[in-house]
């Protein structure tokens, strides 16, 4: 069995950034890569710094490249176990039966979105059905724009959309906004529209409207959608890692979980990293592993240099 100083899964942003800096600081790393990252289904990628508006695929094909030409492996495969072993250690198995060991883990392994079950929604997914301002909110600035409410934290959302667009509605089931949630709307001109919504309208490929359970239609030309964010994190829990309430793994700066020698790094641990964050939050998990290593380092050197010479 192929032991590695590093093993990372997921070799999205987070995980590619990692094992550039962890190949430079010449460990021996192994990225294993499912292929799905989050980002996948758009077209382009904004607001990284120097490669705004690149296609995703294009960013990791990159890095990809960066990490192979300075030793760093990667293979197409799915982690499916971790276990710590007795020396310290760590084993990953692959869904193909390959089983790799390491004496570090990074796990990036990002997270899935999940939509509310509107008809239509998913079809639209990261064309004209969007959740990131911040990402797709220039490209339908000035456009009419929707936002499905009805969820903790859609109002406050909805205000942040309203930076882009001076038409907007928000979506929401009747009775639920309060009377300053309701003042704040008027406030800023943001139309109200309360009742479920049945479908999305489609035509020629593009989204035109929300249907309402009454029949009427609201034309609209985006619609921003907050999913529920869950974190790929079986097999970082499966390890032992702690968690915090609402089910994501508590870890510190570096991305240091609660079990000595696995980090985490990207969407997997924070919902709100974009790709230049979980790029960042890679390269610092790198560092810390990388001091972690030569700690160990120092410790067995220490040790075998006291250890008694034996004499010829
Ligand atoms: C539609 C959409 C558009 C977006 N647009 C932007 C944008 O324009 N700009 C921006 O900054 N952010 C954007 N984001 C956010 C962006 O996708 C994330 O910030 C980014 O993908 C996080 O990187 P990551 O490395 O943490 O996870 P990911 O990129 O999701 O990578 C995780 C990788 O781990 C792999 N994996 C999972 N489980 C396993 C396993 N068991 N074994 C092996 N591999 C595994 C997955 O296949 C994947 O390749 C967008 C998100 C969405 C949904």
């Amino acid at each position: 069995m192929n032991t590695y100083d590093v093993v990372v899964i997921g070799g999205g942003a987070a995980g590619l950034s990692a094992a550039l800096v962890l190949s430079r600081a010449r460990r021996t790393v192994l990225v294993v890569d499912a292929g799905a990252p989050r980002n996948a289904p758009a077209a382009h990628m904004h607001g990284y710094l120097s490669r705004d508006g690149l296609p995703p695929g294009e960013l990791l094909a990159a890095g990809r490249d960066e990490v192979k030409g300075y030793g760093g492996e990667i293979v197409a495969g799915v982690v499916t176990g971790l276990s710590r072993e007795g020396h310290g250690g760590f084993t990953a198995v692959l869904a193909s039966g390959q089983r790799v060991s390491a004496r570090r883990l990074l796990v990036t392994t990002g997270l899935r979105d999940e939509l509310p079950d509107v008809p239509g929604l998913g079809d639209r997914w990261a064309r004209d059905v969007l959740h990131c301002p911040y990402c797709h909110g220039h490209e339908v600035r000035d456009r009419r724009l929707g936002v499905l409410g009805g969820t903790p934290g859609a109002v406050r959302y909805a205000q942040i959309v309203r930076q882009w667009t001076h038409d907007l509605v928000y979506f929401t089931p009747p009775g639920i906004l309060t009377g300053t949630e309701r003042a704040e709307m008027t406030a800023r001109a943001i139309g109200v529209v309360e009742g479920a919504v049945q479908e999305l309208v489609v035509e020629d490929d593009r989204l035109r409207g929300v249907r309402m359970d009454d029949g009427h239609v609201v034309r609209r030309d985006a619609l921003f959608v907050p999913p529920r964010f869950v974190p790929n994190n079986d097999l970082v829990v499966g390890l032992g890692c702690d968690v915090d309430p609402d089910g994501w793994i508590t870890a510190d700066r570096t991305g240091l979980t609660s079990v000595p020698g696995v980090w985490v790094a990207g969407n997997v641990v924070d919902p709100r990293a974009q790709v230049i964050t979980a790029a960042g939050q890679g390269s610092a998990a790198a560092i810390a592993l990388n001091a972690d290593l030569v700690d160990d380092d120092v410790r067995s050197a220490v040790c075998d240099h006291n250890r008694p010479k034996e004499t010829p």
